[in-house]
């Protein structure tokens, strides 16, 4: 079987060296990391965006050892800026995450999303036996698309975001366009069983769609809907948490804490995260505590993007005047009390970070799964995870510690609760959370979803 991923972003990313020779390199994490060995392995061909070297418009990859094809989609500067920017991000993915009061919705930006998933699904090949597995949000009417140009192709998609109940995803005044888009598709998957049946739900609303056992019938053909939780490549994690240069890292890293306990923040700078209420609550501790003050760091890595949307530059404005004003409030000449990291680290960075982490913050207002929680589930061996419950990863991570984002005394008692936890629990916790990931793998993931597509429509 030979397989077609379709996603915004590509795998390999091209880079001049000093002489002019172009080389690609590989992806370091996240999805297209976990699908590339995958179509590597079964030969295929990938479409994405030609984000940068637009000229190249078709490449077989790795370059020493050809295994796949890359067939890049060339977009201009307005394009990206209403399909990616201002349809993408600044419509689908707030109201997708239930906060549509950040929406911006623009006919315009509706229209060129529309011509760039034809796009996508033109630069696409199909062939008699073709598996095709469109990825997330950016693409949703390609699988429907597909589906017209070939009745036969077994067609695949993957929502990674969250999906929100029919009430609140109708703020997006196309989302019957959407869901019909996605219901080309033979296999339609989700993080949780939660965002499954709430896209189910959207799909009933559709005149002539009915239910199913298993998801609905539309236009004369079954559709399947199904929760499969991502996850992340634990092995690799494991190996890093073990390995002395990571260790070595850590070391140093625990060197310029002087002993104080560590709570650890790793998000894009995203308004979904919940960073500034986590700041806040950070702040609630410090002040009902005194005896923490100097005892704990809040370390926090916000990694820049979108900043093409005015929410985006606001939260981070915010962000800024926060970590500004409990620094100020609480610092000494010892101690800061927040070290603000605004850049990216490498994977092997975070997992040190981790290694040394006593509570480990992941309280997103809202996110489809979050990978951190269980990058941080597969390295600490000593920490407590302390998760949102509106994270996707709260459904399946059940010795996480729950706690609910929003309301910063709430999370402020959360936080508590979690420095307070005695040393056998929290390992017991962390054995059974890393023990769910490692038998839950990225590649357990990729391989589950491709195989249920093979069976259901063989
Ligand atoms: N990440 C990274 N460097 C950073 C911060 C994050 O490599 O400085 C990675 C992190 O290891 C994780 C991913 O980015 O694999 C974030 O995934 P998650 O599901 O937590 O959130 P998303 O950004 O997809 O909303």
């Amino acid at each position: 079987m030979s397989l077609t991923v379709i996603s915004n972003r590509g795998p390999y990313t091209p880079e001049r060296d000093s002489d002019g020779t172009l080389r690609w390199k590989p992806p370091a994490g996240g999805l297209t990391a976990a699908l590339t060995p995958i179509v590597e392995r079964q030969g295929g061909r990938w479409v994405a965006w030609a984000d940068a070297e637009p000229d190249v418009k078709s490449v077989d990859l790795p370059q020493e050892e050809a295994r796949f094809t890359l067939d890049r989609v060339s977009l201009s500067d307005e394009e990206v800026e209403r399909y990616y920017t201002g349809l993408s991000n600044g419509a689908i993915w707030p109201v997708s995450h239930g906060l549509s009061n950040l929406v911006t919705l623009s006919e315009a930006d509706w229209r060129v999303y529309r011509q760039v998933n034809a796009r996508f699904a033109e630069a696409t090949s199909l062939h008699e036996d073709a598996t095709v597995w469109v990825q997330d949000y950016q693409l949703a009417l390609v699988p429907n698309l597909l589906r017209r140009a070939s009745s036969r192709a077994r067609v695949g998609f993957f929502w990674h975001i969250p999906w929100m109940p029919y009430s609140m995803m109708r703020v997006l005044p196309w989302l019957d366009e959407v869901t019909r888009g996605i219901l080309g598709a033979d296999l339609v998957g989700f993080h949780t069983e939660e965002y499954a049946h709430d896209f189910v739900r959207a799909a009933l609303a559709l005149p002539g769609v009915t239910r199913t056992e298993g998801g609905v019938r539309f236009e004369g053909r079954d559709v399947r809907v199904e929760a499969h939780p991502i996850s992340v490549d634990a092995r690799e994690i494991m190996a890093l948490a073990e390995s002395e240069e990571v260790r070595e890292t850590a070391r140093t890293l625990q060197g310029t804490l002087g002993g104080s306990r560590v709570l650890l923040g790793v998000d894009r700078m995203d308004y979904t995260k919940g960073i500034p209420e986590r700041l806040e609550a950070f702040e609630v501790l410090l002040e009902r505590r005194e005896d923490l003050r100097g005892e704990v760091t809040l370390v926090q890595f916000a990694v820049p993007g979108r900043e093409g949307l005015e929410e985006y530059r606001a939260l981070r404005e915010r962000v800024e005047h926060l970590v500004g004003r409990i620094n100020g409030r609480f610092g000494t000449s010892l101690w800061s009390p927040v070290r603000f990291v605004a850049h990216g680290a490498s994977l092997s960075e975070l997992v040190a970070h981790y290694l040394v982490t006593d509570v480990m913050l992941v309280t997103p207002l809202r996110d489809g799964m979050n990978l951190v929680a269980k990058e941080f589930a597969c390295a600490s061996k000593r920490g407590v995870l302390l998760l949102s419950t509106f994270a996707g990863a709260s459904e399946e991570l059940q010795d996480a510690l729950p706690c609910h984002p929003y309301s910063p005394d709430h999370l402020a008692d959360a936080l508590e609760a979690a420095l307070a936890l005695p040393e056998e629990e929290r390992e017991a916790r962390m054995t059974r959370l890393r023990e769910h990931v490692r038998t839950h793998d990225v590649h357990a993931w990729a391989q589950g979803f491709l195989s249920r597509l093979a069976e259901i429509t063989s």
